[in-house]
């Protein structure tokens, strides 16, 4: 046990690291890697450990989760008071409860247009689960029996459970623990910093192409869905050619396939949009994270209309599926005060704004030897890293984790290392000296790194 009063001491940080190393199994994480970085408390973009040191937080949470920042009183009121009048009550058949239906009639308003019906998750992997499930069920009602197939993209990244893993892109996922979802198929991501990929021709007709031919080659008769992140986030901030969605619309919608986009990084502000795949008209969004800024774990499966009729269309065999906790009316009552402060304060916007800081405090970066490549879309940044220019061979695991070590040991800056990239993803209420701070920060241990 641990002596409270020691808290906020060394001692104390030294006793949690201990207990934590005899009883955790963290999620997807590095036994070469003894130090836990453990967090008490937080405010705005401010987290601090158990130590009591301040960090500026780049990851929001260290997972993209944090949109309004941390430490909001109001979102704890607001939970407090939800669960003391009901802190709980299932959405399984026909119970219900008040924070879901009006976070339903919520988020129905904010969606793209003609995609009001809502279905409520844990988080984004049971999201993703749903939403598979949803398509292949979609096209059974309507006769097409056979639409099975899920394409997905290398580097894509849906969850960590078995299916949402079997359609995402990242193959030490499934290590020891395969066989994974049958009826699944890759295509490559719009990875423009290397255009080797895409043999000479302009990247969005050669992806076009190769998921035509992808198509083709499985039967268009048996694909239910393509999932796709907007932005990839755990590829590393992997931003598609302006014309690359539109035109895998078109393509899918051709075919007959469902395009179920991913936004559990992108939706509810943080590209600068409520959700990132708006304008080119996806079937199904997957949401989580800063839906409820994390206060709650909660997610929700968006979708259109039609395939929100065909869900609940069959007397015979309902829509069975759905997690205990789905629209848990704690998370939803504290989410619609979330939605409240996104709106309130324009996150939306300031979004755009931590781009344009980003885009400038890193602009002395491109030229250092081993950066390949520098992506800043919204508040999404991705640093391309190389461990050779002349080869082009990524910067290896040991010295990404030297430089996201140098970010917090010298500079008190969270940052994430996927693959060779470096990623920052702060909360969306990053202060623009905060945002100067990080810059100014990843420069100085790059350019000693690298
Ligand atoms: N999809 C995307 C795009 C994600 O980034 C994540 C989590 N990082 C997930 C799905 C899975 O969400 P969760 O961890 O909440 O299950």
């Amino acid at each position: 046990t641990i002596a409270s009063e020691a808290r906020g001491s060394a001692e104390y940080a030294a006793a949690l690291q201990a207990l934590d190393r005899k009883h955790l199994i963290h999620p997807h994480q590095n036994p070469t890697r003894t130090e836990r970085n453990i967090f008490v408390r937080g405010k705005g973009s401010v987290v601090w450990d158990a130590a009591d040191v301040p960090f500026i937080d780049g990851m929001a949470g260290g997972n993209w989760v944090v949109a309004v920042g941390h430490g909001r009183a109001e979102l704890a009121e607001a939970a407090a008071a939800q669960a003391e009048k009901l802190e709980y009550f299932s959405l399984w058949r026909e119970y219900s409860n008040e924070p879901a239906i009006r976070l339903g009639a919520r988020l129905a308003e904010l969606a793209p247009a003609g995609m009001t019906k809502i279905h409520f998750t844990s988080g984004g992997s049971d999201g993703t689960e749903a939403a598979l499930k949803i398509a292949r069920r979609y096209h059974f009602e309507r006769g097409d029996t056979e639409r099975t197939w899920i394409i997905g993209r290398q580097f894509g990244y849906h969850g960590t459970t078995l299916a949402g893993g079997s359609v995402s892109g990242m193959d030490d996922m499934h290590f020891g623990a395969g066989p994974t979802m049958p009826h699944v198929a890759k295509v490559s991501p719009p990875m423009l910093s290397h255009p080797e990929m895409f043999g000479g021709q302009d990247p969005t007709d050669f992806l076009v192409q190769e998921l035509e031919t992808e198509i083709l080659r499985i039967g268009p008769e048996k694909i239910a869905a393509m999932i796709g992140e907007p932005v990839m986030g755990g590829g590393g901030v992997i931003v598609a050619p302006e014309d690359y969605w539109p035109r895998i619309r078109t393509l899918l919608s051709k075919y007959g396939i469902l395009l179920i986009a991913d936004e559990v990084i992108t939706g509810f502000g943080r590209t600068g949009d409520w959700f990132a795949s708006a304008h080119y008209s996806p079937d199904i969004i997957v949401t989580a994270k800063g839906i409820s800024s994390g206060y709650a774990p909660l997610g929700a499966v968006l979708m259109r209309d039609e395939i929100g009729e065909v869900m609940v269309g069959n007397p015979e065999k309902f829509f069975f599926h759905g997690l205990t906790y789905s629209g848990h009316p704690v998370a939803c009552a504290l989410a619609l005060v979330n939605l409240d402060i996104i709106e309130r304060e324009n996150i939306l916007g300031q979004a755009k704004k931590i781009e344009s800081w980003f885009t400038e405090g890193l602009d002395g970066i491109r030229d250092l030897p081993n950066v390949h490549d520098v992506r800043v879309h919204g508040a999404m940044v991705g640093i391309e890293l190389t461990a050779d220019p002349d080869t082009g061979e990524p910067m290896p695991f040991d010295r990404m984790v030297a430089i996201i070590d140098d970010l917090r040991g010298k500079h008190r800056v969270l940052a994430r290392d996927y693959g060779p990239t470096l990623v920052v993803g702060p909360p969306l209420v990053l202060e623009e000296e905060q945002a100067a701070e990080i810059s100014a920060a990843i420069t100085d241990v790059l350019r000693t790194r690298s």
